[in-house]
């Protein structure tokens, strides 16, 4: 088993919206091309401590990324620090507080913007800075990096959707159509890269609440979704993912030597093996 995989994570969705709102994503999924699974993600329900235990496997309370003020290069191994380590290949378009944690802190708008360096944990990268970067160009974005590099895991995160639930509320046309319209976006991408051959998660770090903020327990801000895309993949829909799994199940789908918890119920017979 050596996958290629990507992580897309749209942030700030909540599996209330996501389950109505994403029309190409529950397209795949009435096709048996893609399916919907939803997890609790980790608190506090914040990005920068998500973004580290999605990449990583741990908790905020055991990485000690939490919140976003931790402004600091990760001390856990990611899934990047993997990959390269065993001689595959990454990228990542994404917002840059990926890039303080897995490449160098604190960014640096010229010199961290665009990154190329086979050393470095992410070897390719493209990072922005303004939460409304529009969600089309950052898929852009990481469909150039993929066609420039040909990573065999990519990460790719979208910002609109949280941005809009800061402004609007979990409850508005705001928040809700900004996930239609990553939605529309993605669906630009998707079939070039399960054309590709990769194995794709599609999920959110955190959900969103009616307060314009998330960082809680309310079901709202932790409920968040998980698609799961590609022939690794079982088709019926599972409960009890745990976030900290993510990393692992990504780096065994890719054949990587690692000791991270694995969602053994998402692999199809004989994708983890
Ligand atoms: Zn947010």
């Amino acid at each position: 088993m050596s996958e290629r995989t990507i992580l897309v994570v749209l942030d700030g969705l909540n599996h209330a919206v996501a389950q109505h709102a994403m029309g190409y994503l529950h397209a795949l999924c009435e096709a048996d091309r893609a399916t919907y699974h939803t997890l609790e993600c980790e608190l506090p329900a914040m990005s920068r401590p998500l973004y580290e235990c999605l990449l990583t496997g741990d908790r905020p309370v055991d990485s000690g990324v939490v919140n976003n003020d931790v402004v600091r290069r990760s001390t856990g191994t990611s899934l990047f620090d993997l990959a390269v380590a065993q001689g595959r290949r990454t990228a990542a378009a994404a917002y840059h507080w990926v890039s303080e944690l897995y490449v160098e802190a604190p960014f640096d708008r010229v010199r961290h913007r665009l990154r190329q360096d086979r050393d470095a944990a992410i070897q390719a990268g493209l990072f922005y800075w303004r939460d409304h970067y529009p969600d089309d160009h950052l898929f852009s974005d990481a469909e150039a990096l993929r066609q420039l590099h040909e990573p065999d895991f990519m990460l790719v995160h979208s910002m609109n959707i949280d941005d809009a639930g800061h402004r609007y509320g979990a409850d508005s046309a705001g928040y809700r159509n900004a996930a239609r319209q990553a939605d529309i976006a993605l669906a630009d991408y998707l079939p070039l890269w399960m054309a590709a051959g990769y194995q794709i998660l599609v999920t959110a770090d955190h959900g969103m609440n009616d307060d314009r903020s998330h960082s809680g327990k309310l079901v709202e801000e932790r409920r968040v979704p998980l698609w799961t895309l590609g022939s690794a993949f079982v088709e019926q829909s599972v409960t009890g993912i745990e976030q900290t799994e993510i990393c692992g199940t990504l780096a065994t789908l890719m054949g990587l030597e690692h000791t991270k918890p694995v969602a053994h119920a998402l692999l199809a017979a004989g994708a983890a093996t």
